[in-house]
C-alpha cells in the first residue's frame, strides 16, 4: 500500500502521522510525536492497530535538533512498520500573501517561503528545516506545503488590511488569519455532519492551546480572529490575544523592555496563564476551586462571545456556531459558558446533547450549534494526495508561479504520470 508521511514541526516537538492510500481513500496508520528536542527528548507512537507502540525517552544530545528527531523517528517508522512513504506532506504556518493553496514544493518555493521568515519568526524556520532535510537527501522525494494561511486568502480587501501607510501593506504587513487547515476541514466536514447550515452563515471556534474563529459563508472564510500574526483574537493559553498596541509602545517606552522580553510575555507568559497565575490548560483550571481560575475561564468565555460578535456582523448574522479543537471538543463546561454569551444571538443550549453532540442546541435555538472535532493532519493528507494525483495543480498560486514545479517521482495509488520516476523515497526514514 503507497503511504503518505505527514509532517508538523514546532520549535520543540515534532508531530507525525502515516496515512495509507487504498482506492483513493486515506486511512490513518500511525500517529506519534516527538516531544521536549533538545531538552529531554521522548518519541511516542502508535499504530492504528493499536500493537506497535513506543513510548522512549533519549539523552538531550541523542536529539539536538528537528533534523535529529526525523531520524530517529523515521527509523522507528522504518523498523516497526515498514513505512515507505510517497510523498510527505508538511504543515507550514505562513504562505505569505502569495499562497492560497497547497503547494509541490521545489527549490523556488522553497526560496520564497524563507522569505516569510519575518512574518512568522518563531515557527516558519521549524516548518521548513524538514523540508530542507528530505529534500537535500532525497531530492526527488515529493514534498506539499500546506498553509496555515491559506483557506483564508480570499478575505477582501477591505478585510486585509490595516489603516496604516500602504508601503507597509505592500511588504506584508496584512491581515492573514490562522488555523486555516483546521477550519477547512470542519468547513468539509459540514455538509455530512450539519447539512442544514453547510451552505450558509457559520462561525467556527478553534479553541486550543492556539485559539482563534473563523467566519464562514457558504463553507468559504470571510473573516479571522486572527491578523499579522497568531498573537490577535482570543486569550489564549499563553498569549493575551487582541490587545491596545499602546501597551506595547508602553512596555517598550515606559518599561524600557526589549523586543524579544515583549515576545516572551505575549508569546508565553500571558493569557489563561497570567489571568490565573495557575495553568494554561482548561483542565486544570475547570478543576480548580481558586476564584483566579475561574476568572480566568469567565473572560475567555467572554472574549470568545464578543468576537462572535464581530464576526456575525461580518457575516450580517449567523445560522451556525461550531466548537473544535481541544477545549472546543473536550469541554462541555467551556461550551456551555460561551453559549450563555450567544443568547442574543438566539443560541439555545440543549445540556444532555452537549455532553456529547455533535448537535448540541435545542430545538428551539435560533442559531445552530455543533462540536465537530478537527483533524488538520487529515487536511494535508488530502491536500497531498490530491496535488500529486492532479497535474495540472503542480504550479503554486500566486508570486509563487514560476511555471517549474517538477512532477512527483512515482505515482501513488495508481495516479501515474509518465514522467515520473522510479526512484523509492524509503530511505527518507531509514536515514
Ligand atoms: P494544540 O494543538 O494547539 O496544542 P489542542 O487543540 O490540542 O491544542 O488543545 C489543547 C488544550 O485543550 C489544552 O491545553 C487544554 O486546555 C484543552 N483540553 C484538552 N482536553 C480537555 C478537556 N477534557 N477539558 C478541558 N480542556 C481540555
Amino acid at each position: 500500500m503507497d503511504t503518505i508521511l505527514i509532517v508538523n514541526a514546532g520549535s520543540s516537538s515534532l508531530k507525525f502521522q502515516v496515512y495509507g492510500v487504498a482506492g483513493g481513500a486515506l486511512n490513518r496508520l500511525v500517529k506519534g510525536q516527538m516531544d521536549g528536542i533538545g531538552t529531554r527528548p521522548q518519541l511516542r507512537a502508535q499504530g492504528s492497530d493499536q500493537k506497535s507502540a513506543i513510548d522512549r525517552t533519549f539523552a538531550a544530545d541523542e536529539v539536538a535538533d528537528l533534523p535529529a528527531a526525523m531520524q530517529r523517528a523515521g527509523a522507528w517508522l522504518r523498523e516497526a512498520h515498514n513505512v515507505r512513504p510517497a510523498a510527505v506532506g508538511h504543515r507550514v504556518v505562513h504562505g505569505g500573501p502569495a499562497f492560497d493553496r497547497p503547494i509541490l514544493v521545489d527549490d523556488s518555493v522553497l526560496t520564497q517561503l524563507e522569505q516569510y521568515t519575518p512574518l512568522a519568526p518563531l515557527h516558519q524556520p521549524n516548518n521548513l528545516a524538514p523540508i530542507r532535510v528530505i529534500r537535500s537527501l532525497f531530492p526527488d522525494t515529493p514534498q506539499v506545503a500546506c498553509f496555515d494561511t491559506a483557506f483564508h486568502r480570499g478575505h477582501s480587501a477591505i478585510v486585509d488590511r490595516y489603516a496604516i501607510p500602504e508601503r507597509y501593506h505592500a511588504e506584508g504587513v496584512q491581515r492573514y488569519g490562522f488555523h486555516g487547515l483546521s477550519y477547512e476541514f470542519v468547513a468539509s466536514r459540514l455538509p455530512e455532519v450539519a447539512p442544514r447550515i453547510a451552505g450558509g452563515r457559520v462561525v467556527v471556534a478553534h479553541l486550543g492551546s492556539g485559539a482563534s474563529m473563523c467566519a464562514l459563508a457558504a463553507g468559504r472564510s470571510v473573516e479571522s480572529s486572527m491578523g499579522f500574526t497568531a498573537l490577535d483574537g482570543l486569550p489564549m493559553g499563553t498569549r493575551p490575544g487582541q490587545i491596545d498596541a499602546g501597551v506595547v509602545l508602553y512596555l517598550l517606552g515606559q518599561k524600557g523592555m526589549s523586543g524579544a522580553e515583549i515576545e516572551k510575555l505575549l508569546y508565553y507568559e500571558s493569557g489563561l496563564k497570567a489571568l490565573s497565575g495557575i495553568s494554561n490548560d482548561v483542565r486544570v483550571l475547570e478543576n480548580s476551586a481558586d476564584p483566579r481560575a475561574g476568572f480566568a475561564l469567565d473572560y475567555f468565555a467572554y472574549r470568545v462571545g464578543l468576537e462572535a460578535g464581530r464576526l456575525a456582523a461580518a457575516l450580517g448574522g449567523i445560522e451556525g456556531f461550531v466548537f473544535t479543537a481541544g477545549i472546543g471538543e473536550n469541554s462541555p463546561a467551556m461550551r456551555a459558558r460561551i453559549v450563555r454569551h450567544l443568547a442574543w444571538l438566539g443560541a439555545e443550549l440543549d445540556p444532555q446533547a452537549n455532553a456529547h453532540g455533535p448537535a448540541i442546541s435545542s430545538p428551539g435555538s435560533r442559531v445552530e450549534l455543533y462540536v465537530i472535532p478537527t483533524d488538520e493532519e487529515l487536511m494535508i493528507a488530502r491536500h497531498t494526495l490530491a496535488l500529486l494525483a492532479t497535474p495540472e495543480r503542480w504550479i503554486g498560486a500566486g508570486e509563487g508561479r514560476d511555471g517549474v514545479s517538477r512532477p512527483p517521482n512515482r505515482a501513488i495509488d495508481g495516479h501515474s504520470s509518465p514522467s515520473w520516476s522510479t526512484r523509492s523515497s524509503s530511505t527518507i526514514i531509514s536515514s
